[in-house]
């Protein structure tokens, strides 16, 4: 019998116990730059260097982060499930807790591309971006990030998945982030929805369990639960 379908749908409140902040944080690096200075294509054409030194510092604290319980569990789902995991993260700890399949809607900071052709991509195998590193057709490298205002290309796919979701869990996003924020309304009327976020969320759904825990207090036993239910126990 084929595998029941989970979509895990996570914002950066799954990886704030991870110690990377969120984007609503007070105190975080987002507080020290203005989106329109480091997080559009006008910031790259008004500053370059910037927008490059944003980007390693953010680079620098994924590499030093690991994943934590809530990643290990939404990896551990997948012996009972057929998973797949959209994130509108740009850190690779879904990868490192060993999910097999992760959507980036936002990019992943641990790659570039070129910015002559946006469908070449390669990993950095250095903490830092410069100008004048360029991509094999010659052409300056980029951060691989969806920067605000631009177009997302992984959506259509994400949709898809959502609409063939028989369980739709949300974690730790305040979706307020669009286009990828309108993911959540592609599930079907029967698709069960649970929400895990310590905050209040306006998730304009009708029929949402919204479990009031942070990512590593809800999603372990979440998972433990649904994988007893499939016949799996921990
Ligand atoms: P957001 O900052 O707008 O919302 C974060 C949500 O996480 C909030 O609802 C908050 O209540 C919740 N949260 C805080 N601590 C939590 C915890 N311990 N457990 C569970 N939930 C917790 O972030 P967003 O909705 O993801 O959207 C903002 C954008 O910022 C995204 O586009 C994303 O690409 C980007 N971003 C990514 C990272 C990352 O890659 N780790 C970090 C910061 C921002």
């Amino acid at each position: 019998m084929a595998k029941e379908r989970i979509v895990v749908f996570t914002g950066a409140g799954i990886s704030a116990e991870s110690g990377l902040r969120t984007f609503r944080d007070s105190d975080g690096l987002w507080e020290e730059y203005r989106i329109e200075e480091v997080a559009t294509p006008e910031a790259w054409i008004a500053d370059p260097e910037r927008v490059l030194r944003f980007y390693d510092l953010r680079r620098e604290q994924v590499i030093k982060a690991e994943p934590n319980t809530a990643h290990h569990a939404i990896a551990a789902l997948e012996k009972g499930y057929h998973v797949d995991v959209v994130t509108q993260n740009i850190d690779d700890l879904h990868e490192r807790a060993g999910s097999s399949r992760v959507l980036h809607l936002h990019g992943e900071i641990r790659k570039v591309r070129s910015t002559s052709d946006p469908a070449l991509i390669t990993e950095l195998n250095s903490t830092s971006l410069r100008l004048g590193d360029r991509c094999a057709l010659g052409s300056q490298l980029r951060p691989h990030i969806v920067w605000f205002g631009e177009e997302v290309p992984g959506l259509p796919l994400a949709a898809s998945l959502v609409e063939r979701a028989d369980r739709l869990l949300v974690i730790g996003t305040s979706l307020q982030v669009y286009p990828a924020a309108g993911i959540i309304h592609y599930a079907s009327p029967e698709c069960p929805v649970v929400l895990i976020d310590p905050n209040a969320v306006d998730i304009r759904l009708g029929r949402v369990l919204h479990i009031l825990a942070t990512a590593t207090a809800g999603v372990p036993s979440l998972v433990d639960r649904w994988l007893a239910e499939s016949g799996i126990s921990e």
